[in-house]
């Protein structure tokens, strides 16, 4: 362990952004370039150039007016130039005194006053100009460029670059790709005849050749925790006949969809088998997972083992489930066997008593939020751990739940795990979802993941080229489609208007507030403040509030009173984003709407149109400041109001926000990829997925060595 208060300042820095080894410092490329390499002319110079003069100082005063600044005026024989400094030190301004010559490196701003530069360096004039272009790093305060600069040469000369591509393999690939070294020197340190211009082209074989590297790098870390699952046991959960699945297929007041049934299949098709399942069962909003969910819980039921829910908040594991406990307590009663909660509000008490039925084995069926994946929570026999809505969790929360699950010392007896062939991390694992008693029969849960966000195909095959995934694409039969509308702020009177008339003819509504990222305590006055006016606009109806900071109890009873129907109106922050279900809903209304990532409106949408009533969602926008709704703002929007499937909806939100928003990384910091882009590069993707199983297969070694090289100690966040 090194001494960390031996540490600078820089250091700590370097630490603190990943820049621990040679080779995080070698992988951190220049977020662009500056050319320090030529002094131009003013009179050349264009308004927004960062431009480099040399140029005699002709002025130098201290002016007071809007505020205190130095300014002094520069002239370099073509022109005159102004220069601005808002903070400054008395040898500064010595050194910019009258008659002195300096070289000036600044964004060149035209005014009708000449041009003007807003604190330039300085230096003096002369001196050799370097021939290079100079890179420039992404970092923090207490890093400094030039420090900075220095540690990645050092480390550059310094690190492995060898290569880990099997021999062969870099000539596999077209265009030709350079080697790393070639590859990093070139981004780092480009020679004084490269232009700007081949250093940003993404297709450069510089930048092929990381692109490469990194996708292989997932694939290959991607491959080997597959079959280090392959390689783990897990119970085999065969229907009975006459068992709890077939009954509970009785008690239903529904008949399955073919899709539903088709799905069911597929997973029963993985829990009969010894090895763990790891699927995503993906199914847009209310097309009906949660059955799908309580069938596969019977089935692990039936065989005698435990099945564990997860949702991500309480009160959406409370809505969300409660019809599927609804389903099988009945049935599981008679057998002696109970439902048990574990959440983080629970008083001690109760928190105990449901902890001992848990460990008792009692409890059949364990569900909450990640109350249920901390230390002390212990499984008799957890056989199946479902977690709904699964793009919500973060991935650390995520892979808490793998990783814990594959704790296989629960009892004390010692069994090796798997060891991982690729790499270590050096945190042991802490046991969270612990399966059977633990000892030599140790076994992992199957794992069912569910969303109702699709997965991209890019993504499928990228991060999750590790899962399964099953797909219901058709909704339950006799819902009407929602009606989606575009209606600006100003016009909230009409929409007043068309609640009132709802709860008139008996239906109830949603108004949902947004969440303000930046905070909470506004979100709060925002949904407070219409929670107000619509309670004012509306006498005799009652209007409820919800939101995340209140007590759960306070929580539950608004939602009773709301599920009951004695509440017209429900105000939400988006605390009801998913789960809530009140087929009595028929209207919708989102206020600031432009704040949403599209997946979220949708899902929010799929709250109403759950019944027979003609429903409608109305997304009320606020125009910026010029009046008007932006473009980008517009056009997404726009999807709403012209299409109702999910799909197609998470495709364009894709192409709009990104890959991060799907994999939940946002939350975690965990490391996405950095040079490939999965919209522009899916043929080098198709290659390192082609090539991956054989470089494990044939060269281990070069295998382990390329995936420590990119994912270091982060490789696990790329399997959860
Ligand atoms: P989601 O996929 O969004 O989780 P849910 O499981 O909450 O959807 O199902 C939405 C609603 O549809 C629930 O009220 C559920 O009981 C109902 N439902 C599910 N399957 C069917 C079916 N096959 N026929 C009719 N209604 C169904
Ligand atoms: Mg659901």
């Amino acid at each position: 362990m090194p001494e960390t208060k031996a540490l600078s300042e820089p250091q700590k820095a370097l630490l603190k952004l990943g820049l621990a080894r040679d080779i995080d410092l070698a992988l951190h490329l220049p977020l662009r370039y500056e050319d320090e390499t030529r002094i131009v002319k003013l009179r050349d110079a264009r308004e927004g150039d960062t431009a480099q003069i040399e140029a005699t100082v002709t002025a130098c005063d201290i002016a007071y007016r809007p505020r205190r600044q130095l300014v002094v005026t520069v002239d370099d024989g073509s022109d005159t130039c102004v220069l601005r400094f808002f903070s400054f030190y008395p040898s500064q301004q010595k050194s910019l005194a009258v008659g002195n010559r300096l070289r000036v490196r600044g964004e060149l701003k035209g005014g009708f006053l000449g041009w003007q530069m807003v604190h330039p360096t300085c230096k003096p004039a002369g001196g050799d100009l370097p021939t290079a272009l100079t890179p420039v790093y992404s970092t923090v305060a207490s890093l400094p460029q030039a420090y900075l600069r220095k540690a990645v040469l050092g480390a550059l000369a310094r690190a492995d670059l060898s290569d880990t591509f099997p021999p062969g393999v870099s000539e596999t690939l077209r265009p030709v790709v350079w080697n790393l070294r070639e590859a990093l020197a070139f981004l780092h340190q480009p020679g004084s005849e490269v232009p700007l211009a081949a250093l940003e082209d993404r297709s450069h074989p510089a930048w092929q050749r990381l692109k490469a590297e990194e996708l292989l790098a997932q694939q290959l870390s991607q491959l080997e925790s597959k079959r280090e699952r392959a390689g783990l046991r897990s119970p085999a959960l065969r229907a009975q006949s006459g068992g709890l699945h077939e009954q509970l297929l009785a008690v239903l007041p529904f008949r399955l969809t073919g899709a539903q049934h088709r799905v069911s299949e597929e997973i029963a098709g993985d829990l009969a088998r010894a090895v763990p399942m790891h699927r995503l069962l993906q199914g847009d909003v209310g097309s009906g997972k949660t059955v799908v969910a309580a069938l596969a819980a019977a089935i692990a039921i039936d065989a005698g083992w435990q099945c564990a829910l997860m949702a991500p908040t309480e009160i959406l594991a409370e809505q969300h489930f409660r019809k599927l406990i609804g389903w099988l307590e009945p049935l599981l009663a008679p057998r002696g066997l109970r439902v048990a909660w574990l959440t983080g509000s629970q008083k001690k008490k109760e928190r105990g008593e449901m902890l001992a039925l848990v460990a008792s084995g009692e409890a059949a069926l364990v569900v909450g939020t990640h109350a249920m994946i901390q230390e002390q929570v212990r499984f008799k026999r957890l056989g199946l751990a479902i977690i709904d809505e699964q793009h919500r969790f973060g991935v650390e929360q995520r892979l808490a739940l793998r990783s814990k699950a594959n704790d296989a010392d629960a009892a004390g007896d010692h069994v090796p795990t798997p060891t991982p062939a690729l790499h270590r991390t050096g945190e042991a694992a802490k046991p969270v979802l612990r399966c059977a008693g633990g000892g030599a029969n140790a076994m992992e849960p199957h794992l069912l993941m569910m969303s109702a966000t699709p997965i991209p195909r890019t993504l499928a095959m990228s991060y999750y080229a590790d899962l399964d995934v099953s797909t219901i694409d058709e909704l339950p039969p006799g819902r009407t489609p929602v009606v989606t509308k575009l209606i600006a702020d100003s016009r909230r009177e009409e929409v007043t208007q068309r609640i009132r008339a709802q709860v008139e003819a008996g239906r109830q509504v949603y108004w949902v507030c947004p969440l303000i990222e930046e905070s909470e305590a506004l979100d709060l006055t925002n949904a407070t403040a219409t929670h107000e006016a619509l309670s004012a606009a509306l006498p005799g109806v009652m209007v409820g509030l919800l939101h995340s900071r209140m007590p759960v109890p306070e929580k539950r009873a608004v939602m009773q009173l709301f599920t009951g129907g004695q509440m017209g109106v429900l105000v939400a922050t988006t605390v009801i984003e998913v789960g809530v279900d009140v087929a009595n809903a028929s209207l919708m209304v989102i206020e600031h709407a432009e704040r949403f990532g599209l997946s979220q409106l949708h899902q929010l949408r799929g709250r109403v149109g759950r019944g027979a009533a003609a429903s409608a969602c109305v997304l009320l926008y606020s125009a910026g400041d010029g009046g008007r709704l932006g473009e980008t703002a517009r056009a997404r929007l726009k999807a709403m109001v012209e299409t109702g499937d999910g799909f197609e909806i998470a495709r364009r939100d894709l192409d709009i926000r990104g890959p991060g928003e799907f994999l939940g990384a946002r939350q975690s910091g965990a490391p996405l990829l950095r040079f490939a882009d999965l919209a522009t590069d899916t043929q080098l993707l198709e290659w390192a997925r082609n090539l991956a199983p054989l470089v494990l297969d044939r060269h281990p070694e070069l295998a382990r060595k390329h995936v420590a090289r990119w994912l270091g100690g982060k490789s696990e966040f790329l399997k959860a």
